[in-house]
């Protein structure tokens, strides 16, 4: 769930309040190819892709995944594999690129145990990737954001694989027991896909709703983000705002509200996971990396406080919400003492990797299980320039270009 809607650059954001900014989803890379650009559908790059696609499957079948993978190269490199949502229902086919099913993530577990993958905890993984001690095949798991449905669903498939994670936990979500309000809008608008409303008047969005395409529903979750903006909305107002939308859209809220979709882990989901085995690290209090030193921090510091009331742990390992990192934060989070952080680009991690721009492959339903086992084996690297991070820039169209 990496999310974050960037507001427009005329605006102040809001970086002062309690209150967390939308969470986006645009810097998952959605459903990103092995070069990194968005799918065929979108991107018209339809036959590159399938070129692509048949290009691994000749080097799979020539047997050229286990010859890398068994490689001194792939021994010397780390595969940290990106997580979000595990869907509850059926939040995969709303965001393909943000959401896996459970029995998609259990044949990616599978695939790593039948091929001898090492999974080991992110720290460790990285102190053997500075030592230059790694095992062969190594891989680490996380999971970003710390949602009720990796509680629910990967979870215990972790716990059935005997598979160590990392959770970077965003805190703020997770003391209020409310579903993300950005997120839970566009869900419901999701699901009335398709509709032409004639006015919204009613929830305070004038004129015509067109929830016929992603751009449409887009329009109206950015109204409902402005309005909740405008009129200073907490948390409690939010979600209320969002349950009249429900109503509005007939959409049962309180059965959204309990299966817990679009909602963190409580306190007690992450007290029970922190006492087997998933780590519980930093991801920002609110959602947010503001661009002021002094909120940077901040947002550290708290979500470090509930993390250490909630895990009894110190966090020291930290991934950029959103994916969106700037070179101003490398001292700001070094002098937060954290020791890494991942971002959402794709790459194998070396000993020589920036430890504060780490990459990572993002999994997600978008992913075929093809593109899965090249990157597991070390060959997905090829469609990309190893060692070149990027630098994220905010846009105000990231958040049209929703998985
Ligand atoms: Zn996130």
């Amino acid at each position: 769930m990496e999310i974050r809607l960037q507001r427009r650059p005329s605006r102040a954001p809001p970086q002062s309040c309690d209150e967390p900014q939308a969470m986006k989803t645009t810097h998952e890379p959605q459903a990103m190819n092995l070069n990194g650009s968005v799918p065929a559908s979108r991107s018209g790059g339809g036959v590159t892709r399938s070129l692509k696609l048949a290009v691994l499957r000749l080097l799979r079948g020539g047997g050229m995944f286990e010859l890398v993978a068994n490689s001194r190269w792939r021994q010397q490199r780390l595969l940290i594999l990106c997580y979000h949502g595990t869907s509850l229902e059926d939040e995969h086919l709303w965001r393909p690129g943000l959401y896996i099913s459970r029995q998609r993530l259990s044949e990616r577990f599978t695939s790593l145990k039948q091929r001898h993958y090492t999974v080991l905890p992110l720290g460790e993984a990285l102190e053997q990737l500075q030592a230059q001690t790694l095992p062969a095949r190594s891989v680490a798991l996380t999971f970003d954001d710390g949602t009720y449905d990796f509680y629910r669903q990967a979870y215990p498939l972790l716990q059935k694989f005997g598979f160590p994670a990392t959770v970077y936990l965003t805190t703020y979500y997770s003391v209020g027991e409310r579903p993300v309000f950005n997120l839970i809008c566009s869900y419901m608008l999701w699901q009335r896909r398709g509709k032409v409303i004639a006015d919204g008047e009613e929830i305070g969005l004038p004129g015509p709703l067109d929830l016929r395409s992603e751009t449409g529903r887009h329009r109206v979750v950015r109204g409902l983000i402005d309005l909740s903006e405008r009129e200073g909305m907490d948390g409690v107002q939010k979600d209320d705002l969002a349950s009249r939308f429900a109503g509005f859209l007939e959409i049962d809220f309180s059965a959204l509200k309990s299966k817990r979709i679009l909602q963190l882990m409580n306190a007690r989901e992450v007290r029970e996971v922190a006492r087997n085995r998933i780590d519980i690290q930093l991801h920002t209090h609110r959602h947010r990396t503001p661009e002021d030193e002094a909120l940077f921090s901040r947002e550290i510091r708290e979500n470090r406080e509930h993390i250490l009331e909630l895990a009894g742990v110190n966090p020291v390992h930290f991934c950029y919400p959103g994916g969106v990192y700037k070179p101003a934060f490398l001292p700001w989070l070094r002098a937060e003492q954290v020791l890494s952080a991942t971002t959402c680009d794709s790459g194998l991690c070396t000993s020589r990797s920036e430890s504060l721009l780490l990459p990572r492959f993002v999994d997600s339903q978008s992913r075929t299980q093809l593109e899965f086992e090249g990157w597991t084996a070390g060959v997905g690297i090829c469609w990309h320039a190893e060692g070149t991070p990027r630098i994220s820039m905010f846009r105000e169209t990231d958040m049209i270009c929703t998985p």
